[in-house]
């Protein structure tokens, strides 16, 4: 299905001087392009109306099924400036696949593949002058979403559907150098049950999550790791991002799909790591075993992977009555060593082999 998304340029851009002085300092998701593609879906015209335009605010009546019961998808990825000043997207079909998983998820109607990625696309080119200099790490963050637009308050999917991308420019997770995180493992909350939605890409997911986060905060700790929530034993993902274990006999291990997100750069890592001369295993593993791996040593190294900060090193975990420390606490060799593998990647620093960027 081709939908095309035709450009409408907005006649009231930021001017250049306001775009670099953003540009100078955007941190992360304050400031938006000049442009966003929408499109709106109904039963009787399937996608229609698709077009990347102004920047503008939603209008949307108080019953919007949205703002009661929460049907609601989301994607997250990246534009990156190589060094020829050309601009790439990284495994977007990947980001595409997903939000028709999480689409189907919430009965939400599927985007095509295809359309997710040319919405993508047309927005880049049109805001292309936002994609920060090559260098220190920034890009572009693009934010596809969709949502029940319809105003009705009756509990069934929607028949009212809006789809929409929009842009901001991102600095550099790390500003300071990479530094370990430390995750508390919580036992008071959960993020997902089998059968729920932990592996779609959901509002819900993330709002039921801020408590958790601040209780991680309360424990002295960066982020929550949370586990299974049947048994309590069992590693799922943190907040935000995928797990990752190096052993000392050169496996990486990471906890197998179900209830987690499957994220684009957990699935990148798995293909990559056997170049860094580590055997990847998805499986269960549980809080006990990474409790003594880490006091044995059999345990060398965790990280977590996630488009915002790539590769965050962990370095302890705090839980209920007892802490572990991961090496000597520092970021682990292997760790920054795939890092670098996935950015030298993404900013065009290797050549491509995979055919990884678009
Ligand atoms: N788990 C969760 C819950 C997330 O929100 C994310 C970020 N999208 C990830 C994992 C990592 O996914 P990705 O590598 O695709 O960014």
């Amino acid at each position: 299905m081709t939908l095309g998304f035709p450009f409408e340029q907005t006649t009231t851009p930021l001017s250049d001087e306001e775009r670099a002085a953003i540009l100078a300092d955007p941190g992360f998701g304050r400031y938006f392009t000049d442009h966003m593609a929408s499109a709106g879906w109904t039963p009787a015209a399937g996608w229609h109306n698709s077009r990347v335009g102004p920047l503008q605010p939603f209008s949307l009546h108080p019953s919007a099924a949205v703002l009661h019961y929460a049907q609601e998808i989301f994607e997250g990825l990246k534009a990156y400036r190589h060094a020829d000043d050309s601009v790439w997207l990284f495994r977007p079909e990947l980001n595409a696949r997903r939000f028709a998983r999480s689409a189907t998820r919430l009965a939400l109607p599927e985007l095509p593949e295809e359309a997710f990625v040319q919405s993508v696309e047309e927005l880049v080119k049109a805001d292309e002058a936002w994609v920060p200099a090559y260098g220190g790490e920034q890009s572009l963050y693009l934010r596809p979403f969709m949502f029940a637009s319809e105003p009705f308050l009756g509990v069934r999917p929607a028949a009212h559907v809006t789809y929409s991308v929009v842009a901001s420019p991102a600095g550099p997770y790390f500003s300071s150098g990479v530094t370990g995180v430390t995750l508390w493992v919580s036992n008071t909350y959960t993020r997902a049950a089998v059968g729920g939605m932990g592996a779609a890409k959901t509002g819900g997911n993330y709002a039921g999550g801020l408590v958790a986060q601040l209780e991680a905060q309360e424990h002295g700790c960066d982020q929550v790791l949370y586990l299974d929530g049947a048994e309590h034993r069992w590693l799922e993902e943190s907040g935000t991002m995928n797990l990752c274990l190096i052993t000392s006999d050169g496996e990486l291990i990471t906890p197998g799909l179900g209830t987690i997100l499957e994220g684009v750069t957990r699935g990148s890592v798995l293909q990559l790591v056997t170049e860094h001369g580590l055997t990847p295993v998805e499986r269960r593993v549980s809080i006990d075993e990474l409790r003594a791996g880490c006091r044995d040593g059999s345990i060398t190294e965790v990280f977590a992977v996630g488009t915002a900060a790539v590769i965050t090193p962990i370095v302890g975990f705090k839980g209920d009555g007892y802490e572990a420390v991961v090496g000597d606490r520092q970021p682990g060799k292997i760790t920054l060593a795939v890092r670098e593998h996935i950015l030298d990647l993404q900013y065009g620093r290797v050549p491509d082999s995979r055919g990884w960027l678009r």
